[in-house]
């Protein structure tokens, strides 16, 4: 019945000899997939789900994004890769990240410290940020996949699975631990001529941290854990025709949260997916203004990122204002070219090249265009995928300011910029986020219908 759709292309994963399902075949009442169709969530391109050997990923024919991928890990695997990270979180926030030591006076700085110091300044939306994508949002991850995997391994259903699992959709590019430790490395080679640097033991924590939620968060796949848990799927056994292509050319909706494809309603009801009740549309409702009202502010705000200063330094030598590249520039001078360029490239080229592709693909989307779909795609995925890096420059000044607070000697401030420049990170985020990428393909797909 469904056998005019397109296959899903799959690509090679890692083979390993050892496929672990020790977990799955213990589930019981929860295994089995119940979806035979599934639209893609980027391009809404309907496509017959198959039967894939672990460890490898299914694509969409259309537009590359990735669909699903069948796990070759156990739930314990990754249960214990996220009991790790928990801990190894744990440590990272007790312990100090590093002390500076400066004649007899010897500060220490921790996470929650740095933000702390930021908040005495009256830098509140800065110390907001900072604890939001590196307290937080890690914090709420780690705790929501606990939870899952818990359950799921003692054989339950997890307690409030549908709005547990959105919650974790929203929050986790939030977390940012990654490019932190970056922030706190460049922020280390800013303080060698203040006095003798001492790693704590958080530094070495946030290291491990880091590759462990990278771990967690390969191994922690939506789909897989969805299927797991069983649901009967209203719209399975619904016949699809060869000439409509996508979802919602066939009056289906597929929810972003969990990937389930049901019918939709009509009137311009909200319908809620039955089985995660995230609310579904057709389109996101006002997609394109939102995604230009974030990213106007963005540009607007882009402007005094770059010419206010973002740290404030005073000592006995006088005072001085660093701006973005101001900083840039002295990380180059003390030889430090390899910093130089990553901040180079996190706060100037990453902040720019996201505001030019956002406008770029609104235009185009805007202008019903069908030039070159796939690459666009790409450029949204990149978009995605980068933009987080610009809060770098954001983790420097924390860290710099928590550390420097010597006094007469030599204090640390978070400038203006700083405000600014957040508020740019954060709008293109938010302005990405918004934007649907299934507009790119929507005019193509009427060209092709049109021809049949
Ligand atoms: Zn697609
Ligand atoms: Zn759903």
């Amino acid at each position: 019945m469904v056998n005019h759709q397109p296959t899903i292309g799959q690509e090679s994963g890692t083979q390993l000899t050892h496929a672990g399902a020790s977990g799955r075949s213990s589930m019981g009442e929860l295994t089995g997939t119940t979806m035979t169709v599934i639209a893609c969530h980027e391009c809404d391109l309907l496509q017959r789900k198959i039967t894939l050997p672990p460890g490898r990923v299914a694509r969409c024919v259309r537009c590359g994004a990735k669909l699903y991928r069948v796990e070759y890990r156990s739930l314990d695997h990754t249960l214990a890769l996220t009991v790790a990270a928990a801990i190894v979180f744990i440590l990272a926030n007790i312990f100090p990240i590093v002390s500076l030591q400066i004649q007899t006076t010897r500060n220490d700085t921790s996470l929650i410290n740095a933000v702390h110091i930021l908040l005495d300044h009256g830098m509140w939306p800065v110390a907001g940020l900072v604890f939001f994508t590196t307290f937080l949002a890690p914090f709420a991850v780690l705790a929501i996949m606990i939870h899952i995997l818990l359950s799921l391994k003692r054989g339950y259903i997890p307690a409030g699975i549908a709005p547990v699992m959105r919650v974790l959709q929203i929050v986790n590019p939030w977390g940012m631990v990654e490019v932190f430790i970056i922030g706190v490395m460049v922020a280390l080679v800013k303080l060698t001529h203040y006095g003798t640097l001492i790693p704590g033991m958080a530094l070495w924590s946030l290291g491990v941290l880091t590759l462990l939620m990278t771990l967690t968060a390969s191994s922690f796949d939506a789909h897989d854990i969805w299927n797991r848990v069983r649901f009967a799927t209203p719209t399975k056994r619904q016949p699809v025709r060869a000439a409509t292509l996508t979802a919602a050319g066939r009056g289906l909706l597929s929810c972003h949260v969990c990937g389930l494809l049901s019918s939709g309603g009509h009137g311009g009801r909200t319908v809620h997916c039955p089985r995660c009740s995230a609310p579904l549309h057709f389109r996101k409702p006002d997609s394109v203004a939102r995604s230009w009202a974030f990213l106007v502010a963005a540009y607007i705000l882009y402007i005094p990122a770059n010419v206010l200063p973002i740290m404030e330094t005073s000592s006995l030598f006088g005072a001085q204002a660093d701006t973005i590249l101001s900083g840039i520039i002295y990380l180059w001078h003390s030889g430090s070219w390899d910093l130089a360029l990553v901040v180079f490239i996190a706060s100037i080229m990453v902040p720019l090249l996201k505001l030019i592709a956002l406008t770029l693909l609104l235009i185009s989307v805007q202008r019903r265009s069908t030039w070159q779909p796939m690459q666009r795609a790409k450029l949204y995925r990149v978009v995605e995928l980068v933009g987080r890096w610009s809060m770098l420059d954001i983790y420097v000044v924390a860290i710099l300011a928590a550390l420097v607070q010597i006094g007469p000697l030599a204090t640390i401030n978070a400038g203006p910029g700083a405000l600014a420049f957040g508020a740019v990170v954060v709008l293109t985020m938010l302005s990405a986020s918004e934007f649907d990428p299934r507009l790119i393909w929507a005019p193509i797909q009427k060209e092709e219908i049109d021809h049949e």
